[in-house]
């Protein structure tokens, strides 16, 4: 996982985070950089299917990975993830203990999700085959349709169901 690629504005700072968490004797290890937006529909869905089981997935073009400003961090022990969420914050980064792997840029999800609103209407993730689907198809059915299992959906936040009626929506769908 290469630092490099992300944003010069979090490279040189994610740096100093990984050096500094290695001399605290906390093994750090990167695990997610830059993702592009393939990627990022694959770790969606991946989440979609097992919610209980993951740190929260932004939708494709809704992270902040995907404009090369976060970074997803373990270290041993996990616990210890707030105190270096806590040094990243005192830097001036952002940091969430509801996401606690992940370390970004100040307001680089917030950013992130703006971009993705704008970007919908250009390419549209996985529309070309809802639009497959007949008109007058509620959205429970575009869920069955994407494959999402019904004991996900009660954990599709409200953010991402809008995002599924955006979609359903956009291809003609009701
Ligand atoms: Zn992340």
């Amino acid at each position: 996982m290469a630092l490099d690629e992300l944003s010069p504005d979090l490279a040189p700072f994610a740096r100093d985070l990984v050096d500094a968490a290695g001399v605290a004797g906390l093994q750090p290890r990167i695990t997610s950089t830059v993702r592009t937006r393939s990627q990022q529909g694959r770790l969606y869905r991946g989440y979609l299917a097992n919610p209980g089981r993951a740190y929260p997935v932004a939708p494709p073009g809704y992270s902040a990975h995907e404009y090369g400003e976060a970074f997803d961090l373990v270290v041993t022990p996990m616990e210890a993830l707030a105190d270096v969420g806590y040094t990243w914050q005192q830097w001036g980064g952002g940091w969430n203990p509801d996401d606690a792997v992940h370390f970004e840029l100040p307001g680089a999800s917030f950013r992130a999700k703006q971009r993705g609103i704008r970007n919908e209407q250009k390419s549209p993730f996985l529309v070309e085959l809802a639009s497959s689907i007949p008109f007058g198809i509620p959205i429970s059915l575009v869920l069955d349709f994407l494959g999402i299992p019904v004991s996900a959906r009660k954990n599709v936040t409200p953010e991402q169901e809008e995002y599924l009626r955006t979609l359903a929506a956009q291809s003609g769908l009701k």
